[in-house]
């Protein structure tokens, strides 16, 4: 039997897993989207940070790679398991037995939940494979500089296809950007819309995409169609990157039966225990008096959760000391 799960690999459980590995503490960390990083990853890769300590500023990209390596220093430790979510949670006398959707039967003595705002999945292009990954449909902006002078088409109205054409834009990316949205009116900062004219991105509007044309692993046209003027046009593009925001798939946490908010979340004590003596969270799942959504707090979560933990699995009188302390006597 392992000392941990941990739920989630956002950036909390990524320093979870860091944080349990200088621990010494055995276990896994499950995520359900295709890859770990969280909000952060899928929601704002582009961004600056500048509320990280000992980071004047950082590209929120950059930061969550570095959390992952650090993280990933510990894999034989803490075992990843991706593209997963709990199936079932059974208690046993010394912890839990859990079932994965994926079939992985675990065995933990606690269980530490960073699982967030819930499991993020873009909203996808209807009328695709959806095993089948094509090159240039993208659904973030990981990696600008490969839409370097090439024709973009931005599908979706909100903040961030607005928001993404006037980027391409002004910061000479590309001169070529098309947004198409299936309505007249955007869902977008007004000053923004305003900016679209005049970074001269085309617009086509309101058109629905009726079909997708594919080879092999790209994406070549798009039949979009406007009701209204009754006009079908075929478009192509090098990239096509897609905007229609995020759909929250269950979380499956229900199964612990734990004291909750009425907005579901978590509530928890200071040593970041929930209403189980077994089962600790931290991030944003959870909430206490004065709670401040935001990484470095989860990060404290962690830690505050993780001491703990060591003590249900060494006894009340163990203190490990400062991580960096431990971690290097078992390094050496
Ligand atoms: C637009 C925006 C800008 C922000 N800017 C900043 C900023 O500048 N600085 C800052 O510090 N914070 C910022 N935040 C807040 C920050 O993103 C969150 O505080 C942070 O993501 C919380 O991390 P987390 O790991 O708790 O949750 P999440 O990032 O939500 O990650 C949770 C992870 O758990 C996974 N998961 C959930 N349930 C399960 C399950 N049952 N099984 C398996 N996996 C599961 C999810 O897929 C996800 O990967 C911003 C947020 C937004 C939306």
């Amino acid at each position: 039997m392992k000392d941990i799960l941990i739920i989630g690999a956002g950036p909390v459980g990524l320093y979870a897993w860091s944080c349990s590995g200088m621990l010494g503490l055995s276990g896994y960390v499950i995520e359900g989207n295709d890859n770990p990083g969280g909000q952060p990853w899928e929601l704002y890769p582009e961004k600056p940070l500048y509320d990280m300590p000992g980071f004047k500023e950082i590209k929120t990209k950059t930061f969550i790679e570095n959390l992952m390596q650090q993280a990933e220093t510990h894999t034989g430790q803490i075992t990843y398991v991706g593209k997963t979510n709990l199936q079932s949670v059974t208690e046993t006398k010394d912890g839990f037995t859990i079932t994965l959707t994926t079939n992985q039967i675990l065995t933990v003595k606690t269980i530490l939940i960073t699982s967030g705002n819930g499991v993020f999945t873009p909203i996808r292009l209807e009328n695709l494979d959806p095993v089948q990954i094509y090159d240039n449909l993208w659904y973030a902006v990981k990696n600008p500089t490969l839409l370097a002078n090439k024709k973009i088409v931005i599908l979706g109205g909100g903040d961030s296809s607005v928001d993404w054409a006037n980027h391409l834009v002004e910061d000479n990316i590309s001169n070529d950007v098309t947004i198409v949205h299936r309505r007249e009116l955007y869902r977008a900062k007004e000053s923004s819309v305003q900016k679209l004219q005049k970074n001269k991105v085309k617009e086509l509007k309101p058109y629905h995409v009726e079909a997708v044309d594919t080879n092999n692993n790209k994406i070549t046209t798009l039949r979009i169609s406007n009701k209204t003027i009754k006009e079908t046009l075929t478009i192509n593009a090098d990239y096509f990157i897609v905007q229609y925001g995020a759909k929250v798939m269950p979380t499956m946490l229900q199964q612990f039966t734990l004291a909750t908010t009425p907005m579901r979340k978590i509530i928890i004590q200071p040593n970041g225990q929930t209403s189980h003596p077994h089962i600790f969270a931290a991030g944003n799942s959870v909430y206490y008096e004065g709670k401040y959504y935001n990484m470095v707090t989860g990060f404290g979560e962690d830690i505050n959760a993780l001491y703990n933990i060591t003590k249900i699995i060494h006894g009340q009188k163990y203190h490990p000391g400062y991580l960096s302390a431990v971690y290097c006597k078992t390094k050496s």
